[in-house]
């Protein structure tokens, strides 16, 4: 008896966070790239006091503040813009301490179009400058990166380090 009404609970909470997890998809899309450990969207932007601690305390200034124009209903609240200053992904975590291994703040993309190892150059300076390593990003025999969407944080860092111009790495939002 106890393992059916534990099991009608368990299928029914996945339910219920599903459920949640859609709405939420649709009432509020994602537009920004939140702080590692931010709560899903509507529950942050309720949760926030916009009292700008994470932006302090970042060692390296990579949150910002949303504007009060263009913000609305987020105005005030903490985002990162990883094109142009990603997350170190470091031990502080400026919101709330949860596991790395758990965080995807973004979705990485190669272009191989633009990275010079398909063009027969050696580089992988992004490999060497992700945090996580190649649980995140590796190179294969050849020189040319693997991304790892399972082991990546989505921090940005191998966007920003990347040699050409545009990056070849992008980040949309997870
Ligand atoms: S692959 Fe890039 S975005 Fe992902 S964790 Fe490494 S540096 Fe960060
Ligand atoms: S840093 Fe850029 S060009 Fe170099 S290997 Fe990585 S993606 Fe390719």
């Amino acid at each position: 008896m106890n393992d059916r009404r534990a099991f009608f609970q368990s299928t029914f909470g996945r339910l219920l966070n599903e459920v949640a997890k859609r709405t939420e998809e649709r009432v509020a899309p994602k537009r920004w790239f939140r702080p590692p450990g931010a709560a899903p969207e509507m529950a942050f932007v309720a949760a926030c006091t916009r009292c700008g601690d994470c932006i302090d305390v970042c060692p390296v200034h990579a949150i910002l503040k949303m504007p009060a124009n263009g913000g609305g209903l987020a105005a005030g609240t903490p985002y990162l813009d990883p094109t142009t200053r990603a997350c170190i992904a470091c031990e502080d975590m400026a919101l709330t301490k949860v596991p790395w291994d758990t965080v995807h703040m973004g979705v990485l993309e190669l272009d191989p179009q633009r990275c010079i190892t398909f063009q027969g150059a050696e580089c992988g300076v992004c490999a060497r400058a992700c945090p996580i390593g190649e649980r995140a990003l590796a190179l294969d025999d050849r020189g040319h990166p693997v991304l790892k969407p399972e082991g990546c944080v989505g921090c940005g860092v191998c966007v920003t380090a990347c040699v050409t111009s545009p990056s070849s790495l992008k980040l949309s939002l997870a």
